[in-house]
């Protein structure tokens, strides 16, 4: 069967969209993940666009065996230079080089002529050339391009040593008869188009997406770019999840193969939604709440006499499955160590052991601790920062009543080691935390916004809470989880705050180099 290489941007396409923003320990935790789920390339980053964009490329670089790994530059050296730094000592160095095609583009963003275009292009791919072995080259706004001229700078970067050329539809402007129309056209008029990838690349705006780029497949593209959940700018990318599901499905139709590990779906899935505070929509297909949900009484009863009457995708397909119970309340240590290590977690021995605690603490209180716990747990400690100093919540106290003044005290340990106490009211528990833990970090905060849910099912489920702030001008969101709500939300409050120490000691570093 023919196969169709996956090429995730989940942590460059997606991260650029709004309200996204990873660190790095939580960009490699997510990089893993995907490694995990089997694609052939995962873009990490755009090197040149920051020291910190850099440093977390290079450290994915490092740690991803099993998928290559590339990077974004503009078709400059500077860039070019920029992912060559962090990626040079991968197996198979790759990058992604991009220069603007579209008369609108060249026109009032380049400010160049399509002459200067192609120079421009061909340089970098040579250059690029010279230190990579695989050289993907882009032309941003293809769709929009003139076709004569795509051939034509298709041409010259095969010439120039291109291995992959990228035809994005950037603005999300395409139909599937068009986009795969205009590949077709590229396979048969791109002088020695045999011997490289073609790779698609769309976003949402019409909802088309996904349409697009399996279009695209069957048109002679060798190479899809997409994100897990579908984030990315605007309204978003091709969703990874359902083109990989959707080849599968079909491929009694498609007749192509991806490779990838679908099993692994929906972990990754929830991952990226935990570590970008970005929700899944319910009925989002493939990996929505719902996705799997029969509602209606004559599904339900067709359901239960045969799955396959109202079930196409089976949702073990996409590790949808029910977990058994993996640990208890008697586990010890080597138990848990073994069992992180099986899902995939390495933590230190310090933050295998603050997982530890966590899980003692929440085994005593909950009658089943699923596998998702485990995840929501060591993924907390996995992407946690050391060496930083920080605020840290020592305890948290709340009373409230319905004809009481909700009254809140907190201590928190400080950046500079000191145990504060203090109390303050609020007219409900939530804002009485709040209002306590502001008095706590010393500055004006403005809550933006504030969500709770549920981790898995049951009454006891594990809470977690996301809080987007501002502080002293600076807005950021954190979250965390815990078996009570009120001290997910403590938590999740100063891991906001937490953030920006460690951004300002990034900023300060800088000034410092600069
Ligand atoms: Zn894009």
């Amino acid at each position: 069967m023919r196969k169709i290489d996956i090429f995730d941007t989940t942590l460059r396409d997606g991260e650029q969209s709004a309200g996204i923003n990873l660190n790095t320990a939580e960009k490699l935790e997510i990089a893993k993940q995907i490694e995990r789920l089997g694609v052939t390339i995962i873009e990490a980053g755009f090197p040149a666009s920051s020291p910190g964009d850099l440093e977390a490329v290079s450290l994915i670089a490092k740690t991803v065996k099993n998928s290559i790994v590339t990077g974004l530059a503009r078709a400059v050296k500077g860039d070019i230079d920029a992912v060559w730094e962090a990626i040079k000592h991968a197996e198979q160095p790759h990058v992604h080089t991009f220069i603007a095609t579209s008369p609108i583009h060249m026109e009032y963003k380049l400010k160049k002529n399509p002459d200067e275009v192609v120079e421009q292009a061909v340089a970098a791919v040579k250059y690029a050339k010279e230190k990579f072995s695989l050289v993907e080259f882009s032309a941003e706004d293809a769709f929009r391009s003139d076709k004569e001229f795509l051939v034509r700078i298709c041409q010259e970067v095969i010439k120039a040593g291109a291995t992959t050329i990228n035809i994005p539809d950037t603005v999300g402007y395409a139909s599937p008869e068009e986009y795969g129309a205009l590949f077709r056209y590229l396979r048969e008029n791109v002088i020695g188009s045999e011997n490289i990838k073609f790779s698609a690349h769309c976003h949402d705006d019409l909802g088309m997406a996904v349409a697009n780029s399996i279009a695209a497949v069957q048109n002679g593209a060798d190479q899809v770019e997409c994100t897990i959940n579908g984030i990315g700018e605007r309204a978003g990318n091709a969703a990874l999840e359902e083109i990989g599901v959707a080849l599968h499905i079909r491929k009694d139709f498609y007749g192509v193969e991806t490779g990838l590990n679908l099993k692994e779906i929906k972990r990754t899935s929830q991952l990226v939604s935990r570590l970008t505070n970005v929700v899944i929509q319910p009925n989002k297909a493939v990996v929505g709440k719902n996705a799997f949900a029969h509602e209606s009484g004559i599904h339900q009863d067709g359901v239960l006499k045969n799955p396959e009457t109202y079930e196409i995708i089976s949702p073990a397909l996409v590790g949808e499955d029910e977990v058994p119970l993996v640990l208890g309340k008697h586990s010890g240590r080597a138990a848990f160590r073994d069992r992180a290590e099986t899902m995939g977690f390495q933590l230190s021995d310090e933050k295998l052991n603050k997982a530890f605690a966590e899980f003692k603490k929440l085994a005593d209180r909950k009658k089943e601790v699923t596998e998702e716990d485990l995840t929501t747990i060591l993924t907390e400690q996995q992407v946690s920062i050391e060496n930083v100093p920080l605020f840290e919540l020592k305890s948290v106290q709340v009373q409230y009543g319905t004809e009481n003044i909700p009254t809140a005290t907190a201590s928190v340990v400080t950046p500079e080691g000191e145990v504060k106490t203090l109390a303050a009211t609020g007219s409900g528990s939530v804002e009485a935390i709040f209002n306590t833990l502001e008095q706590l970090v010393n500055g004006t905060v403005n809550i933006l916004d504030y969500r709770v849910k549920s981790v898995g099912k049951g009454r006891d489920a594990l809470g977690e809470a996301v809080v987007n702030l501002k502080y002293n001008g600076f807005t950021s969101t954190g979250r965390d989880s815990a078996q009570d709500v009120l001290e997910a939300s403590a938590k999740a409050y100063l891991n906001a705050i937490n953030r920006q120490l460690i951004q300002q000691r990034v900023r300060e570093e800088q000034a410092v180099m600069n």
